[in-house]
């Protein structure tokens, strides 16, 4: 049976906001498709994204509510802009797949690439899936470590995950390695990320 539910439906310009933030790109890693482009005829425009929502548009629905209220859930800050495949992939299981926290890790990388490119400034890297340490001070090599969608770092201090934060963030802001400098130079310091399309090796040091 239906829900009688009231659905928290975006506003017109809740959804045109979220997808210029977007450039009309799909925020799910490494999609990034297109998702506006020219219609049938001259002056028609075909859009095949939408807006997702982060926590459900119903009470009970997928991710559900978090705590917000029915505006709140109508607001930018609850959307993400998607292709309509990713769209309909996390709300399947009922969104046990993708909880809200990595939907906003999505939106929060997505939006800060089109920024960067917006801004002209090129990212050598996306979404990470994997760390290959062949040297490090720190860690006994070779190592590989495998990210998930949120990945837990946790250990003592002086373990390295600072360290490990370092690196990743070097791999599109080289500035984020200057501290390593002088490993690297000794020839104590190599590794590369992997995302499913690249291999990102750092030399920038
Ligand atoms: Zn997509």
């Amino acid at each position: 049976m239906a829900s009688t539910k009231p659905r928290a439906e975006f506003p017109r310009a809740v959804v045109r906001t979220v997808a210029k933030r977007s450039a009309y790109r799909c925020s799910f890693p490494d999609c990034d498709r297109t998702t506006t482009g020219p219609g049938a005829s001259e002056d028609q425009i075909a859009t095949t994204g939408k807006a997702a929502h982060i926590y459900g548009a119903r009470d009970g629905g997928p991710r559900g509510s978090g705590g917000l209220s029915f505006e709140e859930r109508q607001g930018t800050a609850n959307a993400i802009w998607l292709c309509a495949e990713h769209a309909e992939r996390i709300d399947k299981n009922n969104g046990s797949e993708f909880p809200a926290a990595t939907l906003k890790a999505y939106k929060r990388m997505h939006e800060e690439k089109i920024r960067c490119e917006a801004g002209g400034i090129g990212l050598k890297a996306g979404w990470i899936h994997s760390l290959s340490i062949d040297h490090a001070p720190i860690f006994r090599t070779p190592a590989e470590i495998q990210f998930g969608k949120v990945t837990v770092l946790h250990g003592d201090n002086g373990s390295g995950k600072t360290a490990l934060c370092d690196w990743l963030q070097g791999m599109s802001d080289p500035s984020a390695l200057s501290r390593w400098a002088d490993a690297k130079k000794a020839g104590n310091l190599s590794f590369e990320g992997s995302s499913p399309k690249s291999v990102i090796a750092v030399e920038a040091l």
